[in-house]
């Protein structure tokens, strides 16, 4: 099995040797946005036009506008704040899937899906019979039917929230086929992304060991932090659902919805919470990347910390890196390698993993050119 994976890199390595680098890879461009946004057209407290003035004005190139159940004519909203290459609003909602579950304490559970780049509402299932709860079903089978119509519509899926209300298992998610968001880290004050155990001894994985079990399935499952806000009126209250607190950070090569959608769907992004990258590649040898040293906000040097873990199948550490830069030279038999770098104030950023098989020959074409993110 190693051999063959191995044999199928000296291939490609032959290969890309024979074509110019840069005819293999098109320039491409860091792009910050936020892919978890609601407005005032649903449970949102400001407009639409003061939501995307907030994101535009906050060093965000492109924002999504996920209402629950309502997707917003972004055409007038790009007339008034659009600007080409620099700032982009792209349609999308939150399928508010809610299902009957009598053994949970809730007595139901939240499988929440949004549509990025959806051109059209889809309903949740249950929906139309006026109780907006589906019952018997499973969560399994509402996240197929879902995503299935989201794609259908031409949308990226992305799961919610796993953790709010206790709601997601990881066999929850096995059934789904395909690339898909996951988000690791919502803003929301009670996402609990880090997991826990309650009294009775009953314990949830944290979002980001359940991404673990996912990507250790196989399945094509990509990290992203996002804000989920509501709240624009309060935004010096960090507890608040305020924007601004997490994100993620594209590489394409231009800002358009296809370009954004594809490099999503590729994994071709990171997400943070508050670290910024300066460089990150990956060829078939390995994973290199390098934070952007951070500005003291009160003047002076900036002297935080950085610890880059190297995770491989089931969640394990592979290696620990301290400082601002650090890589990882494959040995071909981790499963998969991403990054995760945290600081010394407990902000965090993800990269995306990195298959090491035959799916390795797809993505490392356009994961090897090293650029500068604009943030
Ligand atoms: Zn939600
Ligand atoms: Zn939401």
């Amino acid at each position: 099995m190693k051999i063959r994976w191995l044999n199928a890199v000296a291939t490609f390595a032959l290969f890309s040797s024979l074509v110019p680098a840069h005819a293999q890879t098109p320039k491409l461009q860091w792009y910050r946005g936020n892919t978890h946004t609601h407005t005032l057209n649903q449970d949102g407290n400001a407009s639409p036009d003061t939501v995307v003035r907030w994101y535009r004005e906050h060093g965000y190139q492109f924002v999504v506008i996920t209402d629950h159940e309502y997707v917003a004519d972004v055409a007038p909203l790009n007339t008034l704040f659009g600007a080409e290459g620099r700032f982009l609003v792209l349609p999308g909602q939150e399928v508010t899937q809610v299902l009957a579950d009598p053994t949970h304490p809730d007595g139901k559970r939240q499988a929440h899906v949004n549509g990025i780049g959806l051109p059209h509402t889809v309903m949740p299932i249950g929906s139309d019979e006026g109780v907006n709860i589906a019952k018997g079903i499973t969560m399994s089978d509402t996240y197929t039917r879902n995503i299935g119509a989201l794609r259908q519509a031409g949308a990226l899926p992305q799961v919610n929230h796993p953790n709010l209300h206790w709601s997601v298992r990881p066999d929850d998610l096995a059934k789904i086929a395909g690339p898909f968001l996951l988000e690791v880290w919502n803003s929301f004050p009670i996402a609990n992304n880090a997991g826990g155990t309650n009294e009775k001894g009953e314990t949830s994985l944290s979002t980001e060991e359940l991404w673990d079990v996912l990507l250790s399935r196989g399945q094509l499952a990509w990290a992203v932090a996002s804000d989920d806000s509501h709240d624009y009126l309060h935004l010096d209250d960090f507890d608040s659902t305020r924007p601004g607190k997490a994100w993620i950070v594209v590489h394409a090569p231009e800002l358009t919805p296809d370009a954004l959608l594809e490099a999503m769907r590729n994994g071709e992004f990171y997400a943070s919470n508050g670290i910024s990258l300066e460089d990150y590649s990956a060829d078939r040898l390995g994973v290199a990347l390098s934070i952007k040293q951070p500005i003291n906000p009160r003047g002076g040097k900036d002297n935080r910390r950085f610890t880059t873990r190297f995770i491989g199948k089931n969640g394990r550490v592979l290696a620990e890196v301290a400082g601002l830069k650090a890589s990882y030279t494959f040995r071909g038999d981790e499963g998969y390698v991403r990054a995760a770098i945290v600081d010394s104030n407990g902000l965090r950023a993800l990269t995306q993993p990195v298959f090491l098989d035959s799916r390795l020959l797809s993505s490392v074409g356009r994961r090897a050119v090293p650029v500068t993110p604009s943030r």
